[in-house]
């Protein structure tokens, strides 16, 4: 049971989350606890995937603690008004929304650090030119969910542009305040 759940913290992209997700869910919810999330946003290059791969890593036993108390961390998701539709509509009543964990990092910032990962990511979206796309479609689509979120008293900042150690704190520091 325990290993079904944690596969549900690992990183679930974008628009096949619901479907990704919706078993594990389930499978993790024998008692009536609703599960509780924290949408982790912010940027292409903003470094989410990196922090949630180190929050499984280094905070397995509070993460181990979390699974069994439903919570889950979801990468990159809601990622515009589709997503957040969705989410609502599948998971109205099924799931709360504990916080939205926001990596706040500049613009040209972002853009080095994937052009960095492009050279040994193989991802071919990993260019100049798509990342300023990408850019634009965050600022466009996904900020303005994440300035919904911030009406509800719901996010929690990170200053994303330093070090993974420093952002790593700033992490850990939130997760021990939320729980
Ligand atoms: P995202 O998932 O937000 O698009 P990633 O976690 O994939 O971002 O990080 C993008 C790139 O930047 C990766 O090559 C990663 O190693 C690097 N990176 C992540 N966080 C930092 C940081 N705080 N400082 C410097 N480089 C970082
Ligand atoms: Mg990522």
């Amino acid at each position: 049971m325990l290993s079904r759940c944690r596969s549900g913290l690992l990183h679930v992209l974008g628009l096949s989350f619901l479907l990704q997700t919706r078993r594990p869910i389930l499978l993790c919810s024998p008692r009536l606890m609703k599960p509780l999330v924290v949408f982790v946003l912010g940027g292409p290059g903003a470094g989410k995937g990196t922090q949630c791969a180190r929050i499984v890593e280094e905070m397995d036993q509070t993460m181990a603690a979390n699974a069994q108390k439903n919570k889950f961390l979801i990468d990159g998701f809601p990622r515009n008004q589709d997503n957040l539709q969705g989410w609502n509509k599948t998971m109205d009543g099924k799931a709360d929304v504990s916080f939205v964990l926001f990596f706040d990092c500049n613009n040209e910032i972002c853009i080095e650090r994937c052009l960095e990962r492009g050279k040994s990511s193989g991802r071919s979206d990993d260019n100049r030119e798509s990342l300023e796309k990408r850019i634009q479609t965050y600022l466009q689509s996904t900020k303005p969910i994440i300035d919904l979120y911030e009406e509800m008293g719901k996010v929690k900042k990170i200053d994303a542009s330093k070090s993974v150690d420093e952002v790593f704190d700033e992490v850990v520091q939130i997760f021990d305040k939320e729980g």
